[in-house]
């Protein structure tokens, strides 16, 4: 169940039009309907990364609950570290073409360069050459 910060992929989520109560059950509720939904469903990669990379607490997001996604998280890199390590090592870039490099959509890289350029790890500029969109570089050193 999708129900924060719609992006293009989701409306094609087999739980549109089901009811989001069984995608975020309470406290010892069964999580099998939403999973068996989940299980169908054409985008269930995308939404599992989508709700990984912005740390997304409640709720079954591709077929994994809350307990199963904290384990996974545990286990990889955050989509800032990611979006990070890119620019140090490729250099400055756009979010398209930074979505690209990490396979994932430009919406979840939107909002790891947020974060990374208000803790003042990357900064934003338009480069002299207008077709150019707003270009992001790494402002700290490894
Ligand atoms: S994986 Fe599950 S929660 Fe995500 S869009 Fe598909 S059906 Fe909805």
């Amino acid at each position: 169940m999708i129900a924060v910060d719609p992006e293009e992929w989701m409306v094609d989520g087999a739980c549109r039009g089901a009811d989001p109560d069984i995608f975020f059950p309470g406290q010892g509720e069964a999580t099998r309907p939403a999973k068996a939904i989940c299980a169908t469903c054409p985008i269930r990669a995308a939404c599992l990364e989508y709700a990984l990379d912005n740390g997304i607490a409640h709720g079954i997001w591709g077929g994994k609950s809350e307990r199963e996604r904290r384990v996974m998280r545990g286990n990889r890199p955050t989509m800032q570290a990611r979006v990070l390590r890119h620019l140090r090592t490729h250099g400055p870039a756009d979010r398209r073409e930074i979505a690209t490099a990490l396979d994932v959509t430009e919406g979840t890289v939107s909002s790891a360069l947020q974060k990374l350029v208000a803790y003042g790890q990357v900064s934003a500029y338009i480069p002299r050459n207008k077709s150019r969109r707003n270009t992001y570089t790494a402002t700290e050193q490894p």
